[in-house]
């Protein structure tokens, strides 16, 4: 598995296109039969998606909803989070994690991460629970479960509810927890399937997975306005619909989903394998480390104290590296009230300045792996 010297091959950093094309005849035909029978939103495309979700993740309930951010959303309003609450976030993640928790009026109250799995760091969150907690968001970042066994321990006895933002982890299973899966583990699971997503829509959707039947049929009513019945409202939900096209799109790639991330983790361990042959790790590179669950790979990432540059390096290339997240939530200028200051968290601002993530997703060819290590190579040579 040497690397090639073809520098020149394009590595865009997605290729969804390329995804479609591999469920096109099915996805036409369900287009088809959807715009000819004139029902748009939710209905029995959109039921029967959420069927087949459950019986994947495991969980007893599904719900489809607008997007991953609204799954968020949807799932800190059924548990009743808002004004004086208090719900612990990891501060290296995506912002939806929590400008949720921040659009309820309730506090995000920010954690470092662990180093090595860029997940929450377990001994933080239980040192930052007050009575106000009323929920812990783990992040399963870039595809890998966060510590949950720990997780699930401090929150059960310390009666906070645990609410995974599973968005880049569909399909990640904990040994641990009898191989249950990403999402299913806590009182609510957010997937997101916005369309560069391990299992991606083509356009916004998302959904809330739980085994609480009361939380589930909660989030089902605010789904829809809070509505009880037609124009009576128990509760203010809001419009958090998802559309059974998504859904059927959806429910033919889940079918596939498997396969897409065992490619995926083929990719990566074919990654890990070329950059070890280079002699640049780990002093100047550094690989990710695999160590809770199956991780499913959303992004392959990789770090380096030359990070900006490199990155540089490799889109003059036109390698399609990206940088996931550059600026850790709590030095983020809207949560500015929160009176965080630089250093607080070492960890998260280290790995925000040295995280880059290399081109990863099924339809990656080895010629085009071998052209970015080749890039990598180049740099250091420079
Ligand atoms: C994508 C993502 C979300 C939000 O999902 P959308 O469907 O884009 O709203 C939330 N959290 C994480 C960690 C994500 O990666």
């Amino acid at each position: 598995m040497e690397a090639t010297q073809t520098p020149t091959t394009p590595v865009p950093p997605l290729n969804l296109a390329a995804n479609f094309q591999q469920i096109r005849a099915e996805a036409l035909a369900e287009l088809t039969e959807i715009c000819d029978s004139g029902y748009y939103v939710l209905g029995p495309k959109v039921a029967a998606f959420e069927q087949s979700l459950s019986t994947y993740c495991g969980s007893k309930h599904a719900l489809g909803v607008s997007s991953g951010t609204d799954a968020l959303l949807v799932a800190m309003m059924a548990l009743g989070i808002g004004r004086d609450d208090e719900v612990i976030v990891p501060t290296f993640t995506f912002f939806a994690t929590a400008g949720c928790v921040a659009r309820l009026g309730a506090r995000p109250v920010f954690c470092d991460i662990d180093p090595e799995t860029y997940n929450l760091d377990v001994a933080q969150f239980e040192a930052k629970l007050t009575a106000r907690t009323k929920a812990v968001i783990p992040v399963h970042l870039y595809g890998q479960l966060a510590d949950m066994p720990a997780i699930l321990d401090v929150a059960n006895r310390r009666g906070v509810a645990v609410i995974e933002d599973a968005a880049q982890a569909i399909g990640a299973s904990e040994p641990r927890l009898n191989g249950r899966k990403a999402g299913a583990l806590g009182t609510f699971g957010c997937i997101s399937f916005y369309p560069t997503k391990n299992l991606g829509a083509i356009g916004d959707a998302g959904a809330l997975l739980t085994d609480d039947p009361n939380l589930h049929e909660k989030a089902t009513k605010l789904r829809l306005h809070g509505e009880t019945t037609r124009y009576h409202h128990a509760l203010i939900g809001g419009n958090f619909r998802i559309d059974p096209l998504q859904a059927a799109i959806l429910t033919i790639k889940l079918k596939r989903l498997d396969q897409w991330n065992e490619l995926r983790r083929q990719r990566a361990a074919r990654y890990s394998e070329l950059l070890e042959q280079t002699g640049l790790v780990p002093e100047h590179v550094r690989l990710p480390r695999d160590l809770h669950g199956t991780h499913v790979y959303h992004q392959y990432i990789i770090r380096s104290n030359r990070r900006d540059d490199l990155v540089k390096h490799l889109q003059e290339r036109k390698i399609g590296a990206g940088i996931y997240y550059p600026v850790p939530l709590h030095l983020q200028e809207c949560f500015a009230y929160l009176g965080h200051k630089p250093g607080e968290f070492p960890h998260a601002e280290k790995a925000a300045a040295e995280v880059l993530a290399l081109p990863i997703y099924p339809e990656l060819t080895d010629e085009q792996q071998n052209a970015v290590v080749d890039a990598i190579v180049g740099f250091h040579k420079r």
